[in-house]
């Protein structure tokens, strides 16, 4: 048998937030041995690449709020302070609202919570919203369509100036460089974690062991190319944490739903080329992320692309998958064509002369109440569950993942915000339930 390798720490997983954690834990254990690996053969080409790539603050939950805003401002300061370029812009994010929507319970206390928490937003009513994007339709009387689809007028425009979109692989690419440059161990790819080695604590080496009345902690991983041990194990599996975390009897509390981008380029259709180009919103003069008052629907600018990603938030009636197969995620073109399209057209009816280019799927990995859980029991350092917005979040969950391995008290987040370390864990859990998912 083979001898088994030994580091101090081991990352499996090398999406956003598996790379982040890397790199924080490394600048702040410099002594450390820190193995980072992953299934693929380079980092960030799971759902990370799936992603839309849009970054917000407006979150309902405060802690969501502090993961995000600390996050983004991070992500000014590498690309404006450290030059690395992320195509980092800021469009913002404008969610189109029905009068009912924007006078629910839900949305003054988003509202209030954003106030106090000095997140930045705007309220525009239809006339303004009409006068600025000349193409959205705010007025369903004459549409029978639109009544038998249930589709709610736009009333409001509720709008983040310090949301924006980038480039999620060049913000995974920044922490991988800077990782590569100060760890004393290669990244390894293509390498596929088959357990998780959980062994008695102290180990007495009697036959049979660990028996039910020993501790018992992580010690390692087994591989298709060996066995690696550490004495911490990092799980940045995202929507495959399940896969590592039930044989062993550790409840990951994530559920994945499988969630799909589509792209429409405004190339060759007038309609969408002034749509794409919307003034007044930002300094680009681009349109924001706009999330529709119906369905979920949304889409958000892709300048270089000349174009636009097209999502759904889809909730009820999509389901909860454990994913086994890549097969599982692969994009439907009939379910953008009979139930996003409609939807779509119908508020920007430039939409309808133009069908997409290319489309791709992942898996949202979902906590119970949308906030991530970054936790360290047994031996094993979760960081998970970001609920469809991991690149948002993951500088500060990279540095929580951080700050529970040294054993502080405290994150301190970018900027300087602090989060007690065990915030987001299963047992000292202190967060409110976010209601703003798209
Ligand atoms: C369609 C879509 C749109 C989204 N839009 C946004 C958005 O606009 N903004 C935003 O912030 N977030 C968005 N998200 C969510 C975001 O993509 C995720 O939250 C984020 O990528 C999670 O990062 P991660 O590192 O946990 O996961 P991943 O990027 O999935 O990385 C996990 C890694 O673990 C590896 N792995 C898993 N199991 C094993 C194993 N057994 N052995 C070895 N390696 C293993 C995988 O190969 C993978 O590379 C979106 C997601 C989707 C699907």
């Amino acid at each position: 048998m083979n001898e088994s390798e030994t580091f101090d720490i081991i990352v499996v997983g090398a999406g956003i937030i598996g790379v982040a954690t890397a790199y924080h834990l490394q600048q702040n254990n410099p002594e450390k041995r820190i193995l980072l690996l992953d299934r693929y053969l380079a980092a960030g080409q799971a759902n990370t690449a799936m992603s839309a790539a849009a970054v917000r603050n407006m979150f309902a939950s405060s802690t969501n709020q502090l993961l995000t805003d600390s996050t983004i401002k991070f992500i000014e300061h590498v690309q404006t302070e450290l030059g690395f370029e992320l195509m980092f812009e800021k469009c913002g994010y404008l969610w189109l609202l029905s009068e009912e929507q924007f006078n629910s319970e839900g949305v003054k206390l988003w509202m209030e919570r954003m106030k106090r928490s000095g997140i930045s937003h705007k309220v525009y009513d239809k006339h303004e919203l009409k006068d600025m994007i000349p193409s959205l339709v705010v007025d369903f009387s004459n549409s029978e369509e639109a009544h038998l689809m249930n589709l709610k007028e736009v009333s409001y425009g509720l709008f983040g100036a310090d949301c924006g979109v980038l480039d999620a692989t060049r913000f995974v690419e920044f922490y991988f460089e800077e990782f590569k440059k100060i760890s004393s161990v290669k990244p390894r790819f293509g390498v596929n974690v088959e357990k998780l080695i959980l062994e008695a604590d102290p180990k007495l080496d009697l036959p049979g062991e660990p028996f039910v009345w020993q501790d018992k902690r992580v010690v390692g991983v087994k591989t298709d190319k060996g066995e690696f041990r550490a004495d911490c194990v990092v799980l940045a599996t995202g929507a495959w944490a399940n896969e590592l975390l039930d044989p062993i009897g550790m409840d990951s509390r994530t559920k994945c739903k499988k969630r799909q981008m589509f792209v429409v380029h405004a190339s060759d259709n007038e309609g969408l080329k002034q749509l794409l180009n919307t003034k007044g919103f930002n300094d680009m003069e681009v349109c924001p992320f706009i999330i529709l008052p119906s369905a979920g629907v949304y889409f958000r600018p892709q300048i270089q692309e000349h174009g636009f990603w097209v999502g759904c938030g889809d909730k009820l009636g999509r389901a909860y998958k454990y994913i086994q197969t890549d097969e599982e995620l692969v994009p439907e073109s009939s379910y953008y064509e009979n139930s996003m399209f409609p939807v779509l057209s119908a508020y920007f009816p430039d939409f309808a002369s133009t069908r997409p280019v290319n489309s791709w799927a992942g898996g949202y990995c979902y906590s119970p109440d949308a906030i991530p859980l970054v936790y360290y029991e047994n031996g094993v350092l979760v960081a998970n569950g970001a609920s469809g917005s991991g690149i948002m979040k993951a500088d500060a969950i990279a540095r929580i993942a951080d700050a529970l391995y040294r054993g502080m008290p405290e994150a301190e987040l970018f900027g300087g915000k602090k989060i007690p370390s065990e915030a987001l864990s299963i047992k000292k859990r202190k967060v409110e339930t976010e209601n703003v998912v798209i």
